[in-house]
């Protein structure tokens, strides 16, 4: 993948995100309404044929970008592109036809199935809705093939949610997120509800699909380990904000900022003790975000420069940062 990277160009870019921002007005006692920043001025390109990873932990904003990204969820300002042209000020009319080259595999198999359809009609339904089968049995067939590309009988087409198992569910929506032939896909925490020994196995299948049918992914996770088996390049976010992009090579070889060098350090693996002494504290509340460098107060390297001023995404070689360690 990094000699992919050396290559592409702007023509080479599937979905464009410029100056993202997502403000909610929380109630804050009786009358007052305080501000949350969902997410902060963020841009960042998704480029044909890769993995994206999105990671940070629970809260930093990374499920309403993909959901901004999506159109399912309306943007406070900024401006999103798919193929080139602007999709975030269509109405659902013209949304429509980027909606089905656009999909998303939610996190929870069991929430996102309807336990009365059969798996027939959950599967089929976005099919009848954009009207690509013209019959029943078209329906059937086209169910047919679908399951069994993600590694299901054509028989369990006539049963309901309640007969499978977790990562059979999973198989379910992936098949479903296919249905219209999408070119992108958002995987939203898509394996976190499954035994890790499932996980591996819906992981796979991601990565097969995707080769067979030239997907783009935004893989959304706070588990490293899933990024890592997954994902070409990966963009570190902290409380609303990204704090780091590069490749999963240069990513997990040589870490620049503080926070994505806690994370990697927080994984556990064999050998290795005191896993978690570098990430202390807690995230600092959205509602009330500290001054400067949003990660100045659980950061080792915190100085006065950093309470002051807030750094910006920069190039650093391969990688963008935002730390001041590196200007
Ligand atoms: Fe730490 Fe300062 Fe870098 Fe923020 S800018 S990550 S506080 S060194």
């Amino acid at each position: 993948m990094d000699s992919f990277l050396k290559t592409v160009d702007d023509t080479d870019v599937l979905v464009q995100a410029q100056n993202l921002n997502k403000t909610y007005y929380v109630r804050n006692g009786m009358f007052k309404k305080t501000r949350l920043c969902a997410v902060n001025n963020i841009s960042f390109d998704i480029y044909k044929g890769e993995t994206l990873g999105l990671v940070g932990e629970s809260g930093c904003g990374k499920s309403t970008t993909g959901f901004m990204l999506l159109s399912l969820l309306k943007l406070t300002s900024g401006k999103v592109f798919f193929e080139g042209e602007r999709i975030d000020n269509l109405s659902e009319k013209q949304l429509k036809q980027y909606r089905a080259k656009m999909q998303l595999i939610f996190q929870d198999p069991y929430a996102s199935l309807d336990p009365r359809l059969r798996i027939l009609n959950a599967v089929g339904e976005p099919l009848v809705i954009y009207h690509r089968v013209k019959n029943f049995n078209e329906k059937k067939e086209y169910v047919a093939e679908l399951l069994k590309a993600v590694g299901l009988q054509a028989d369990d087409m006539n049963k309901f949610p309640y007969e499978f198992s977790g990562g059979q569910r999973q198989r379910i929506c992936i098949a479903r997120a296919l249905a219209l032939q999408p070119s992108f896909i958002v995987a939203d925490e898509s394996v976190s509800a499954l035994d890790v020994s499932i996980q591996a196995q819906i992981l796979s299948l991601l990565i097969q699909i995707k080769k067979e049918q030239e997907l783009t992914y935004l893989f959304i996770s706070h588990d490293l380990a899933v990024i890592k088996y997954i994902c070409d390049r990966i963009i570190v976010m902290y409380l609303g904000k990204i704090v780091e992009i590069g490749s999963k090579k240069d990513l997990f070889s040589t870490p620049l900022h503080p926070y994505t060098q806690a994370l990697l350090e927080s994984v556990p693996s064999i050998g290795k003790k005191n896993a978690k002494t570098i990430l202390q504290g807690e995230v600092p509340s959205a509602l009330n975000p500290p001054s400067g460098c949003v990660f100045h107060t659980r950061c080792p390297h915190a100085t006065d420069r950093c309470r002051r001023e807030e750094p910006v995404l920069h190039e650093n070689g391969n990688q963008k940062v935002a730390c001041w360690l590196y200007t």
